[in-house]
């Protein structure tokens, strides 16, 4: 049988990605989708405003919702200080499985928890389960009509506190009309928008950075 689109990103980066260099592996992945194959990656411009926000913030914990093949669980995992742990939510089993490897390949296994299953049905867990209180971080990239729910958990569950710091991808394209509207316009965030273009596009997107003010 055919093999899927994730098994082929997984082989490319085999190929031409070095073991345990983070960098080459982002390099591989992004050069087999703007030559190869489009896949739903954030990719290399928003992935440039991804890193220098991770950077800035300098999360001890952080949260990412929709892993596919792990493409931007590398690029925030090669940036976090030692000790700090990403938490990763996957409901495809293929893509996790597929994840799995490329995370591994980059030599981040150590940084990064994977967790398969729905993210209304994980988000209430997570307290109990690994033991977080709030995030400090969280990058939203599920599908898109999820968000709105799925900051209203957050918010719910008390995993957010005073400087917690959203950053929502593909808030354009698809786009995310509820969620821009809860975020822009309730008291509890701060909103701000960076605009770029949809991954390995030309089409107008965009991250919307939202900072919880309790
Ligand atoms: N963040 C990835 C990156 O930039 O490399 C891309 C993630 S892709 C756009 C979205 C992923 O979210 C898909 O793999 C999909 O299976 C997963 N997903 C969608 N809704 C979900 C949900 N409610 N819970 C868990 N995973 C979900
Ligand atoms: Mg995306």
């Amino acid at each position: 049988t055919r093999s899927t689109r994730p098994q082929r990103m997984l082989k490319a980066v085999q190929k031409n990605a070095t073991k345990g260099n983070p960098e080459s592996v982002i390099s591989a992945i992004d050069y087999f989708c703007k030559n190869s194959e489009w896949a739903m990656n954030v990719g290399d411009e928003k992935g440039s405003i991804l890193d220098s926000v991770v950077t800035e913030v300098n999360p001890s914990t952080v949260l990412e919702l929709g892993t596919y093949c792990g493409y931007s669980t590398v690029r925030i995992a090669r940036l976090l200080s030692p000790g700090t742990k990403l938490i990763t939510l996957e409901f495809n089993p293929a893509y996790a499985a597929v994840a799995r490897q490329i995370i591994a390949y980059a030599g981040l296994q150590d940084k990064v928890t994977l967790v398969e299953g729905p993210s209304s049905e994980l988000i209430p867990q997570i307290k109990e389960r690994f033991g977080i209180t709030t995030f400090d971080f969280i990058f939203l990239d599920h599908w898109k009509d999820r968000y709105l729910p799925d900051i209203k958990l957050f918010e719910e569950c008390g995993l957010l506190r005073k400087g917690s710091v959203l950053l929502a991808d593909n808030v354009i394209c698809p786009g995310t009309p509820e969620y821009l509207e809860y975020v822009r316009n309730s008291p509890h965030y701060e909103s701000r928008y960076y605009p770029a273009h949809l991954e390995y596009t030309k089409v107008e997107d965009g991250l919307e950075k939202s900072v919880f003010l309790g």
